[in-house]
């Protein structure tokens, strides 16, 4: 192995402890407590999951933590209208609601009840509008977390040709906005992209976010290319046990790090980022509705 491992697991405890600090410092000067509220609906085990370690991480952050959870048959008119509570509430700063939603349930609709100054996931339809025109917006918490990465260990981006393997509207599309803000020169790759290895082999910076467990091999790395793989894929691993699973990203990982300068691993990389970057919103979401500035290094 060639790369450097960039260690998200570290890099996203030192922005908890930053996230903290003015926290801290929030309640003591000005008597104000950040607030987060998170809405579950439905019993799906990795939503449970990452729902109780929202809370955790909110709470050890010196934040309030509010909670709602709803059976799978809740109606839509009902979970907007507890949307719309928590927009009213002035202890919540941040609302988040998890997603998948059920069918029944559409979610555009639900994301774009929410107050967009409350909306730390970024989805609001404000926000994406925001963020793809440059303006000062909520950015989503899974790529705000992989620029902090690249920021951290390239310094400036600008001129390095990037490329976004995915197209989604929670990863890819705000990690290209994000990318270009920064002067890099973007492609955005998907799946009906031709000669897509060769396409990221042009890559200094390669962000992986295609929901295929190591599908991103050495062919598509660039030599000494820093390479973010977003992907979160379970797979079976049967030398564990019969039944047992293991976490892999979308990138082969020995393989892409016998030839990348540097990669994030899964899990342990952009993973613990976007729980970081949630808290980090929910603060300059506080710090703007309360007209006090904003923490520096925390936002896009
Ligand atoms: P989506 O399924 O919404 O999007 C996947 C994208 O990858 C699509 O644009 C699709 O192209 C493209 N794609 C799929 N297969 C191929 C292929 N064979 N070749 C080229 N492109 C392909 O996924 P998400 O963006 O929501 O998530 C991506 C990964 O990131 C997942 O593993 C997910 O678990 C993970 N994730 C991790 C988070 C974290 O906290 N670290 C947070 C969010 C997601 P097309 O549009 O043409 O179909």
């Amino acid at each position: 192995m060639t790369a450097d491992i960039i260690d998200g697991k570290a890099f996203a405890a030192t922005v908890r402890t930053e996230v903290a600090r003015h926290v801290a410092r929030l309640k003591s000067e000005h008597g104000i407590t950040p607030g987060l509220a998170v809405v579950l609906v439905g019993e799906d085990p990795a939503s449970q999951v990452y729902v109780r370690s929202k809370g955790k991480q909110t709470v050890e952050a010196g934040m309030e933590s509010f909670e709602t959870r709803f059976g799978t048959d809740i109606g839509e008119a009902d979970l907007i209208a507890e949307v719309e509570r928590l927009n009213a509430d002035p202890a919540v700063h941040g609302i988040l609601v998890q997603l998948p939603l059920p069918d029944h349930i559409d979610s555009d609709i639900v994301i774009n009840t929410i107050d967009p100054a409350k909306d730390v996931d970024g989805f609001h339809i404000s926000n994406v509008g925001l963020l793809g025109t440059g303006q000062k917006a909520m950015v989503p918490c899974t790529p705000l977390g992989s620029l902090m990465l690249l920021r951290d260990r390239l310094g400036k981006l600008e001129g390095l040709n990037a490329v976004v393997l995915g197209r989604s509207n929670i990863v890819g599309k705000p990690m290209f906005n994000l990318l270009l803000r920064d002067s890099c020169t973007v492609t955005v790759a998907h799946s009906k992209t031709r000669d897509l290895a060769a396409v990221c082999r042009s890559a200094d910076i390669l962000v992986a976010a295609v929901g295929r467990p190591q599908m991103v091999t050495r062919e598509f790395v660039k030599p000494g290319a820093t390479v973010i793989d977003v992907g979160i894929n379970r797979i079976p691993a049967p030398e564990k046990g019969e039944g047992k699973t293991r976490i892999v990203g979308d990138c082969d990982f020995e393989d892409c790090a016998s030839v990348a300068g540097a990669i994030t691993p899964v899990p342990g990389g952009v993973g613990p980022m976007t729980i970081a970057c949630l808290l980090a919103n929910t603060l300059t979401a506080c710090c703007r509705a309360n007209g006090l500035p904003e923490p520096q290094g925390l936002t896009a």
